[in-house]
């Protein structure tokens, strides 16, 4: 009898790389074509809508009906220039993944026929029904109406020959349901901060955008194979498969040669990708066998999370036109690296300074310096809150098992830039400087970027490194929302910048001279940030003792991870800084206890399923055709029998004893689901998931990848982890 996976196998190794059409064109001739961008607004708006929204964007307001009246009309027209049929509110609910809803551009015309009509209210605002989306509580089921309303600061976009509009989600009663919310609410809440704290250093700034470059990992499995694979089809990752004989142990795949029906994937991605506007800039293998790569350039914040959300989607779709399944899992195979998503976030001003780069000016450089205790102590005070924008059902897997950082929250900033900071701290009092000290003090600080030039050490195992003119945020899962993370880190540092200022502020006004002031705050945040400051290998085992000394937790329970997002601590900074109100807070933490306890039930009953239904009737089939073979050997050898049929009287043993061990733990496992379904609580059932389901994972997949040694090839009914890595 042939298997699935034999017919899977078939198709997957005959199939060929998809010719794709490359645009005749330069990539700067047809980029963001798709994009209701600057350039087609002046074409499609009057002036002074066109100014108005300019407007709205650099200040951050919402529009009013007239204006966005004027805008639907103009960008209607543009639509349908481009062949658009249907508009679409775009967004991201609390789920992984983006929604919208579909409508198209007509209405009755009044004379028996259609017109295309899309009125300015429906731009501002539309009202989906959110009772199926994610709210943790908030929306009533007699409220169930939530409201989307457009973010002029990310543009509209056609996606097949649909307008889609990013918007906001929100409930009617104006709680965020969504991540785009918050995160527009922290970056102001940044902009607000660090322009506050350029002043002391330069008037003319009067604005500070968070700059995001995330890099996402990914990797590709031929759909023939994908499909035979019950547990990557549900839950994106394997929850059986003996490791391959060969996988990344040569370090032969990162940066080698891209295979050509990967490379045509990559490439429409991109042509896609470049037409959404979209940077995409480097592509390459990665680690593990069928990983890749993609990063676009940094953009501002909220721009690149909607384009990651954005890439996340084509990506999917033409994954399948090239009979491919991307996954983002953060751990789709034991034994090989799982996929990050890492990003790399720094602060720009109005005037074209990067804050976190060291400048060629000693009074830039102390600025620079600024920025960047106010970063480490803010990594520091809030590093439960940061780890828990990131743990997730998927990422702890990843998190910790010596390919990604631990779930200790460290920065490494560098030896040189360590240094110096050491220095500053002892050179630096409460006293009076002389002249001298203060000149000699700036000269000092004026010479970062030429130490900085020659030391760019790097340090793979930190989660938030200084990469020499940004912070590399390393724990972020591959298929996360960015926002998250990028809500936790703005906010916690606008808190610092606020502190700061208020510190220097005192100084100041008991008649210490600014510059002074500044050096004495620094040094303050120094030592209150040291702790945080790890230079050394974040993988190895000295580092778990150390880091509880110094103050900094590790926290690997999803749960208990999570519950620092409703601490007093983040509390206070969410509502201090308007980003979150604690119903908000609340509300959020409970939809992520409620996703994590699902997913580990759903990968518990396919887990079951598998088990059952696949393993151990294979295995069963298989110990049988032993034993019919073995009583052959009886009649044929009489007692002498034994001897000959020895290794197989011990497979069949072997098999017994692991088709026992899965059935029994199956039950078992059942069981301990049973149980905690009862439980009315979301966290608590959600912990009992994590405490009492999750830990029979590893333990009914030993018995499981110990049986696809035993068993016959021929009859292994999965895709073996060889054939998933290896087919491209
Ligand atoms: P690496 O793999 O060495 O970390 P990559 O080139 O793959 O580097 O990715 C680096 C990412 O960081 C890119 O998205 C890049 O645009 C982004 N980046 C570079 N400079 C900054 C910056 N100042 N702020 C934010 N992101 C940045
Ligand atoms: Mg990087």
């Amino acid at each position: 009898m042939a298997t699935v996976r034999f017919y899977a196998l078939q198709e997957a190794q005959s199939r060929k790389p998809v010719k794709i059409e490359y645009p005749e064109k330069k990539t700067s001739d047809y980029f963001a074509v798709n994009v209701f961008d600057k350039r087609k607004m002046l074409e499609y708006l009057s002036k002074d809508a066109f100014d108005g929204v300019m407007d709205c964007i650099d200040k951050g307001q919402r529009m009013d009906r007239r204006l966005a009246e004027q805008v639907a009309v103009g960008m209607k027209a543009w639509a349908m220039d481009m062949g658009a049929t249907y508009y679409s509110h775009w967004f991201s609910p609390l789920t992984d993944g983006t929604a919208e809803k579909h409508d198209a551009f007509i209405d009755f015309s009044g004379s028996g026929g259609v017109i295309e009509s899309f009125p300015g209210k429906l731009l501002v605002q539309q009202e989906p029904d959110a009772s199926s989306f994610p709210s943790g509580g908030i929306r009533n089921t007699f409220e169930a109406r939530g409201y989307t309303a457009w973010d002029p600061s990310s543009p509209a976009f056609v996606l097949d020959r649909t307008l889609c509009i990013p918007t906001i989600f929100v409930a009617y009663t104006g709680e965020a349901l969504d991540f785009k919310t918050p995160l527009l609410k922290a970056l102001s809440a940044i902009d607000k901060a660090a322009t506050d704290v350029c002043q002391y250093f330069d008037k003319d700034v009067s604005k500070v955008w968070a700059a995001l470059g995330w890099e996402q990992e990914y990797f590709l499995v031929d759909e023939a194979l994908f499909n035979a694979r019950p547990d990557l089809s549900a839950c994106g990752r394997t929850l059986v498969g003996h490791q391959s004989a060969k996988d990344q142990q040569l370090e032969d795949q990162y940066f080698a040669a891209i295979p050509e029906r990967v490379s045509s994937f990559m490439r429409e991605v991109e042509v896609e990708g470049y037409r959404l506007g979209i940077p995409i800039k480097t592509r390459h293998n990665e680690v593990a066998p069928n990983q890749y790569e993609l990063a676009p350039i940094f953009e501002e914040c909220n721009l690149a999370v909607d384009h990651n959300m954005l890439v996340m989607d084509i990506m999917k779709k033409i994954a399948r036109r090239h009979g491919f399944r991307v996954l983002f899992h953060e751990k789709p195979f034991n034994g090989i690296n799982g996929s990050g998503k890492h990003n790399n976030w720094s602060l720009f001003t109005n005037t074209g300074i990067n804050l976190l780069s060291p400048g060629a000016k000693p009074k830039t450089n102390t600025q620079f310096l600024a920025f960047l205790v106010c970063t480490l102590n803010a990594v520091y005070k809030h590093q439960d809150l940061i780890r828990a924008s990131i743990v997730s059902a998927g990422n702890c897997h990843r998190l910790g098992a010596n390919e990604a950082p631990p779930l200790i929250i460290s920065a490494f900033v560098g030896h040189m830039l360590s240094e110096m900071l050491d220095d500053l701290e002892t050179r630096v009092t409460n006293k009076k400087m002389t002249p001298d000290e203060k000149t000699e003090l700036k000269l000092d600080v004026g010479k970062i970027p030429e130490i900085m030039l020659d030391n760019t050490d790097r340090n793979r195992t930190s989660p938030f490194a200084f990469v020499g003119n940004r912070f590399e945020f390393r724990a972020v899962g591959a298929p996360a929302n960015c926002a998250s993370a990028m809500i936790a880190l703005n906010t916690a540092v606008a808190q610092e910048l606020k502190e700061f200022k208020k510190d220097a502020d005192k100084l100041i006004d008991k008649g210490i001279k600014k510059d002074e002031a500044i050096f004495q705050v620094i040094r303050e945040f120094i030592i209150k940030s040291k702790n945080v400051r790890f230079e050394g290998n974040s993988y190895g085992e000295d580092w778990q003792k150390e880091a509880p000394k110094r103050g900094l937790t590790n926290i690997s329970n999803v749960i208990e991870a999570l519950d620092a997002y409703t601490s007093e601590k983040s509390k206070k900074l969410f509502v201090e800084n308007k980003v979150f109100t604690e119903r908000e807070l609340e509300a959020r933490t409970e939809v992520r206890y409620e996703n994590y306890g699902k997913k580990v039930q759903i990968e518990s009953r396919i887990l079951a399923s598998i088990a059952l239904n696949q393993i151990v009737p294979t295995a069963i089939d298989y110990q049988t055709r032993l034993i019919e073979n073995v009583q052959g050997l009886k009649e044929l050898f009489g007692n002498d029998f034994k001897e000959i049929a020895s290794g197989r009287l011990e497979l069949i043993r072997q098999i017994s004893e692991h088709t026992s061990a899965i059935k029994a733990m199956v039950n078992e496992m059942t069981e301990e689901r049973k149980s905690a379904n009862k439980i009315e609580e979301i966290r608590e059932k959600a912990y009992e998931y994590s405490i009492k389901v999750f830990p029979f994972f590893e333990k009914i997949r030993f018995h499981i990848d110990r049986l696809e040694r035993i068993v016959d090839n021929e009859m292994w009914p999965l895709p073996k982890y060889t054939e998933l890595l290896f087919t491209r």
